[in-house]
């Protein structure tokens, strides 16, 4: 028999390579899974995909050469996709319809180029998690939140577009919603804002 009580977060990897970004990203889904008895799937992976060793390690996680299409071939009404352009909110009963939530391994953009419409078109049923574009992890954490937690979507903390001071005269605003913690904070992947930081020093650097 499934085992419908344990939820699968699927991220099906739709760029090219897995960018340190995606990689921070990844873990922290694969750590959070962990912590909350859940299982984290990564889906669609090239077969000379190396998985870093840090999320290998991490015994929630799975890793898979197999598109989500062929690994749901027989149940494919248990997986919602996450989809940005979904008629409907998720909503903490889906926690009883679904056991895996499905979701786009792209990095975020601005504007939005609506690469999750690659996974709409497998046909699997939508749900939004409101109307403001999140990083992949933060769209997992909520979803977490909702479908675990039982929190209804509209009583989750969130920060809106924050900006990330890393000193007196430079910052950089972040063109998603986070989830904010006890402090105010948004909520990020370990690493995140010094990979940011070095980046936007990167992008300085390279204007000369
Ligand atoms: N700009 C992107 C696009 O091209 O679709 C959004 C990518 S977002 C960084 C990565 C994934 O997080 C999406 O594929 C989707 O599964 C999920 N996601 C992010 N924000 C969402 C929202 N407001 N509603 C539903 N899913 C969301």
């Amino acid at each position: 028999m499934p085992d419908t009580e344990t939820k699968t977060y699927i991220v099906e990897h739709l760029d090219p390579e897995l960018g340190p970004w995606s990689e921070l990203e990844y873990l922290a889904i694969a750590r959070e899974s962990q912590a909350a008895g859940a299982h984290f799937c990564l889906s669609s992976l090239p077969a000379e995909f190396q998985v870093p060793e840090a999320l290998s390690a991490v015994p929630a996680f799975r890793a898979e050469n197999r598109g989500v299409e062929e690994l749901y071939a027989a149940d494919k009404s248990r997986v919602c996709l996450l989809d940005p352009a979904a008629a409907k909110d998720l909503s903490p009963e889906d926690g009883d319809k679904f056991d895996a939530f499905l979701f786009g391994g792209i990095l975020g953009d601005d504007p939005p180029r609506d690469r999750t419409s690659e996974l709409r078109k497998k046909g699997f049923e939508g749900r939004r998690l409101g109307p403001v574009q999140m990083t992949t992890d933060t769209a997992v954490r909520v979803t977490r939140m909702v479908v675990q937690g039982k929190t209804p979507l509209n009583e989750i903390p969130y920060v809106d577009f924050p900006e990330l001071k890393f000193n007196e005269h430079e910052s950089t605003e972040m063109p998603f919603r986070y989830v904010k913690d006890d402090d105010g904070k948004p909520i990020m992947p370990e690493g995140m804002v010094e990979l940011i930081r070095k980046d936007a020093d990167k992008a300085i650097d390279d204007l000369f």
